[in-house]
């Protein structure tokens, strides 16, 4: 039998394994220059984590969970989102007890939900994202808006749509919500199943459906914006006057409401199309939300954080030839001229690795000049050749792959040797390796 990937998930790997790692390490670094710290929950939790800290009228809580009981009769599940996990790891761990608030924590790793596989959408997928807990102000869901747009910015997303909205204040939305009730009443029947339930659970919900047929009915209906509270409407506005003054452009969408029951006030979407023109949905989402702690028996602290689904953002990146080019290259490659001198090519390979050179060797000698190609196609920067002659006079052959120039150095030189031209080679900026600084005659300085 041909075992395959479970539907919906798919394999990393080459260029894509190389983008997603710089990606996640971009983010991560942007993140630490905002004074974010990490933190890693375990991917599986107990299934109330998320009854109670997604909500039971969430599309992820309703279908999307990959739930199961374990040996123990626990129930168990597979992450469908970090907010939850976080709160809970905050709340058990008291971590608002010795540290300042807000407390400022970014995450990255895989989630899953039982969703249709299709562009942009996977079962199980990769976000990042952060929180930040206990200060409710607009400034603090200003600053997680500036990070994110900080991040799509550095990755080279540069025409990202930010699209804002308020879900207001508890007042405002129980009013809301009647309004909406009252709205969708004349056309619940003829909706899809999913908004029937929601009609029931959380009207709210109705205007995130992606069914085509429905959009007819919620194009109409009552606008948010109408019914935010006083204190809602002031902290809004806020929030929209720090975006103009930081120059972080914005549009208002009042049909933005987020698939997750917890928001509340300050939400918002990033939106990107590629040139191809492909919509692979929104490639970050966050907002502002309070009792969610409590749901833990923690203090009653709210929280601001968004998400990005790091499988979009590689799409986009992938179609308008946006990955960062990163080449595996590698400092040195060894090559040793016969299969007996295998162990001292790892020898010598472990003893530069050590000094934080990285270097791969060849396990199956064959004819130098195949072995040159290798190095070459490993974009290796030297090729370290182990013969005969040279093992027995302990030295071994380096050469230069761009400037064909090589010498011998005895083995226990050859760190020494490397870290020479490795440092005077930092000083000769045509990149050409040869390591001549100012009276450089190489090719390209000649040329010069
Ligand atoms: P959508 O409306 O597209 O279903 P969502 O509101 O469920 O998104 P969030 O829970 O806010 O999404 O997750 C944050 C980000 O994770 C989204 O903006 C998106 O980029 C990404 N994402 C969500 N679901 C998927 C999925 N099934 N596959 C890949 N990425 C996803
Ligand atoms: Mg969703």
């Amino acid at each position: 039998m041909d075992v395959k990937n479970v539907k919906g998930t798919h394999d990393v790997y080459g260029e894509e394994a190389n983008a997603y790692m710089e990606v996640e390490n971009l983010m991560s670094h942007i993140a630490e220059l905002f004074a974010f710290r990490n933190v890693r929950p375990p991917v599986l939790e107990y299934s109330e984590v998320f009854t109670r800290g997604v909500g039971e009228s969430s599309d992820i809580v309703r279908k999307e969970m990959y739930t199961f009981t374990d040996k123990g009769d626990r129930s168990c599940t597979l992450r469908p989102e970090f907010t939850a996990c976080i709160m809970r790891l905050v709340t058990q761990n008291k971590l608002y007890a010795t540290n300042e608030l807000p407390l400022k924590y970014y995450y990255c790793g895989p989630v899953f939900r039982y969703e249709r596989p299709q562009l942009g959408r996977y079962r199980q997928f990769n976000q990042f994202g952060v929180e930040s807990i206990g200060v409710n102000s607009a400034s603090a869901d200003v600053e997680t808006i500036v990070l994110a747009y900080t991040i799509l910015q550095s990755i080279g997303l540069e025409n990202v749509t930010i699209k804002l909205n308020s879900l207001g204040d508890e007042e405002t939305r129980n009013n809301y919500r009647e309004a909406l009730k009252q709205y969708f009443a004349k056309y619940i029947e003829d909706m899809c199943p999913d908004c029937q339930s929601r009609f029931e659970l959380n009207p709210l919900r109705i205007l995130d459906c992606k069914v085509e047929d429905d959009k007819k009915y919620i194009q109409n209906a009552p606008r948010i914006a109408d019914y935010l509270s006083k204190n809602s409407k002031e902290r809004f506005d806020e929030v929209k006057a720090l975006l103009s003054a930081l120059s972080i452009p914005f549009e208002v969408d009042d049909s933005l409401v987020r698939g997750l029951d917890y928001y509340s006030e300050t939400v918002y979407e990033f939106h990107y199309t590629s040139q191809k023109g492909l919509n692979y949905g929104a490639v970050g989402a966050g907002g502002h939300y309070g009792n969610l702690m409590k749901e833990f028996n923690g203090p009653d602290y709210p929280g601001v954080g968004f998400s990005f689904g790091i499988e979009r953002i590689v799409s986009v990146l992938t179609d308008d030839d946006l990955l960062p080019d990163v080449s595996n290259s590698l400092t040195a490659y060894v090559m040793p001229m016969d299969k007996s001198y295998v162990n001292s090519a790892l020898m010598i390979a472990s003893m530069l690795r050590v000094e934080g050179y990285s270097v791969d060797l060849c396990y199956e000698p064959s004819k130098l000049g195949s072995m040159f190609k290798k190095a070459e196609k490993k974009n290796s920067k030297y090729a370290i050749i182990i013969g005969e002659n040279e093992l027995e006079s302990s030295t071994v052959v380096i050469k230069n792959m761009n400037t064909q120039v090589q010498e011998t150095v005895k083995i226990d030189n050859l760190v020494d040797y490397l870290d020479e031209l490795e440092s005077s080679d930092h000083e000769c900026d045509c990149g050409c390796g040869c390591h001549e600084d100012h009276e450089c005659h190489c090719h390209e300085h000649k040329e010069k």
